[in-house]
């Protein structure tokens, strides 16, 4: 049977039947995985073949879809796991706080780069607007004008008084979603704003462990009830950026991208090339610091190629 891939503990994958039911799956054997090695073969969103075991209790994946697009990262600690936090998108939505906890550039950054990877629309929600200060309103201003100059939407959102949340459903509406964040954003109180049946979802899990088939929920995909799919990915602490050559860095920059073919040298990598013209935009303050600043940390910090 084909199915979607719901939920995801690593081991045990939660898909739905195209009869509508939800099936416990696991991985036996061998199948394509279309040449991406990660520490988790299937995703949320991926589209599987399974077949039922004779027990009718669990079933096997026999094979994974080629994906669309997908959301990749890499543990910046010792364990070093890629994995693929969604799969198949229309966009994603990265929901940033200032304060309690901050969220830096370098992180928003990294996440813009890698949806750019793959051409996945990306949004910024910026979260606890109640908690704000005028003077906190000013700096947030100067966040998203830096965004939204590059083309990335921003949205300003609080979870908790429901301001805004009717533009975020709009948005929402009809697409499947990826929404990331730092832990403690208020990520779960904005999903079940958005979805009052997720606020019972803790249940639900422990449900799972206590069939013996739970270690760690990667992330969930969710219905919601005025349309569309929201995939729920636990918080993340650090990011980094996967599957990128480091010449191609600055095409996923979209503010980079316009001025590739104008840099004297065909190969310039705008580190410290002279007629380097990223360099001089930056000079010029056409090109945000804290942007070029992001560039040069990932060029230079990660092993961008798996
Ligand atoms: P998650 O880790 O991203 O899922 O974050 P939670 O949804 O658990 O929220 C973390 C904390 O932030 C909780 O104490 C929430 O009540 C609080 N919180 C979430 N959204 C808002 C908001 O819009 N305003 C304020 N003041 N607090 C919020």
């Amino acid at each position: 049977m084909r199915g979607l891939v719901t939920k995801s503990t690593g081991s045990w994958y939660q898909v739905l039947g195209a009869d509508n039911a939800r099936y416990d799956c696991r991985i036996k054997g061998k199948f394509r995985t279309h040449g991406i090695k990660t520490t988790n073969p299937i995703a949320v969103g991926d589209w599987v073949n399974f077949e039922v075991e004779p027990d009718q209790e669990s079933a096997i994946i026999t094979k994974l879809e080629p994906r669309r697009n997908y959301i990749i990262r890499k543990s910046v600690n010792l364990s070093k796991q890629t994995q693929i936090i969604g799969a198949n998108l229309d966009q994603a939505f990265l929901v940033v706080t200032l304060a309690s906890p901050p969220t830096s550039f370098g992180f928003i950054d990294r996440f813009l780069v890698t949806a750019e990877a793959y051409s996945i629309p990306a949004t910024l929600i910026f979260n606890k607007l109640d908690l704000f200060s005028d003077e906190g309103l000013e700096v947030l201003r100067a966040y998203e004008h830096i965004y939204e100059q590059i083309g990335y939407p921003c949205y300003e959102v609080s979870a908790l008084t429901g301001k805004n949340m009717d533009s975020l459903k709009e948005l929402l509406k009809d697409k499947t979603t990826l929404i990331s964040g730092h832990s403690g954003v208020g990520k779960s109180t904005l999903i079940n704003s958005l979805i009052p049946e997720a606020a019972l979802r803790t249940g639900d899990i422990s449900d799972w462990s206590d069939k013996g088939k739970h270690t760690t929920t990667f992330a969930e995909m969710m219905d919601l009830p005025f349309g569309g799919k929201l995939i729920d990915t636990p918080g993340i602490r650090e990011l980094g950026v996967v599957d990128i050559e480091k010449q191609e860095l600055s095409h996923f920059f979209p503010e980079m991208r316009s001025k590739l073919n104008t840099c004297r040298f065909h190969n310039c990598v705008h580190i410290n090339e002279p007629g380097c013209t990223i360099i001089e935009a930056v000079e010029a303050g056409e090109i945000e610091p804290s942007r070029y600043e992001s560039y040069l940390s990932i060029y230079n910090n990660e092993n961008n190629r798996r």
